[in-house]
């Protein structure tokens, strides 16, 4: 993990690996400070504020929370009597979405003997992902701190004269999708609108409303852009994201009309220049997305967790390349 100065007040904490829950926080340093999602657990967590530590002159009065996923919330415990803004569909969904009892019962079953047997029969794809998280994260203690402050369209903020904008851009990747945007230092913390460098994995949401998001992004003109996931970039960055957006939903299109199914696609389609991100079998998510707005599905129709690592699982194995989330 390291730290990372992106404008005169702006910082970033990034965790170079960028696989699943190796989420960013961002660091307004300016009013009595704003930190900006706040890691997967306890230790990332503490190891964030250690390294805001060096620049911050006191722990931050406000938490930003981009939306409802547990690798942006899970930290929130840390920051006792600060002030919580989300979105409010991220604050009302985060009981169910980041409740750590599923993660913390999955690390502890890929751990068990017999337990583990049984996953890797049942879902090889959840056991492997288990196994992944299980080198970098722990996700004991974790107990969930809800959003304290919610908001609708906008929420402004006038740090000693600096205005930050909380813009609601949702659903794109999740339902409670907000950027955040500081135009006197031409920053954008962008949540996870933006996978840099990594494969995207979209929950709730539609390709049209992501990619609207993303444009957003593009008119702000900021110099800096800081994703949810992977190293900060300009704007290059979120015009790339749109590109695999709009290729994947072509693909996809094409797929289904041969009637392949989702799966079938995933192993498929030619990944092009986006082999080189992290994680691209995690394509998978994106094919069955298009595939659910092609078949006219909700927006928000749930996912079956296990079954989608299985498929993202099948798709690396099927493809030759390592097994990653
Ligand atoms: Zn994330």
């Amino acid at each position: 993990m390291k730290m990372e100065q992106v404008s005169t007040n702006c910082f970033a904490v990034l965790n170079e690996k960028n696989l699943v829950c190796d989420a960013n926080s961002g660091l307004i340093n300016l009013g009595g400070g704003v930190v900006i999602d706040t890691q997967s657990d306890l230790p990332h967590g503490r190891q964030m504020i250690e390294l805001f530590g060096k620049v911050w002159p006191g722990m931050p009065k406000r938490v930003i929370n981009t939306h409802e996923d547990a690798d942006h919330v899970w930290g929130n415990q840390l920051f006792e009597g600060a002030e919580i803004i989300a979105h409010r569909t991220a604050a009302e969904r985060m009981k169910h979405v980041a409740d750590p009892k599923e993660s913390q019962q999955l690390l502890k079953a890929a751990n068990g003997f017999l337990s583990s047997l049984l996953l890797k029969v049942l879902h090889p794809g959840a056991l492997a992902i288990a196994r992944q998280l299980h080198q970098d994260y722990n996700f004991d203690g974790i107990k969930l701190a809800l959003p304290t402050t919610v908001f609708d369209e906008r929420h402004v903020l006038n740090l000693d004269g600096t205005e930050v904008q909380l813009i609601f851009v949702g659903p794109c990747h999740q339902a409670g999708d907000t950027i955040v945007h500081v135009p006197k230092e031409g920053v954008v913390f962008a949540g996870d609108v933006l996978f840099r460098l990594c494969t995207p994995m979209g929950w709730t949401g539609s390709y049209a409303n992501w990619i609207k998001g993303l444009d957003l992004i593009i008119s702000l003109e900021p110099k800096t852009v800081v994703p949810g996931h992977g190293p900060v970039c300009g704007i290059e960055g979120v015009r790339e994201m749109k590109a695999y957006l709009e290729y994947l939903r072509d693909e996809s299109r094409r797929c289904f009309e041969q009637r392949l199914t989702s799966l079938e696609a995933a192993k498929k389609i030619d990944l092009g220049p986006y082999a080189a991100w992290r994680a691209p079998a995690r394509l998978y998510l994106n094919v069955e997305r298009a595939y659910r707005e092609f078949r006219n599905e909700p927006e928000d129709k749930p996912w079956d967790s296990a079954k989608a690592f299985d498929s993202i699982y099948q798709v690396a194995k099927s493809r030759g390349i390592a097994v990653e989330f």
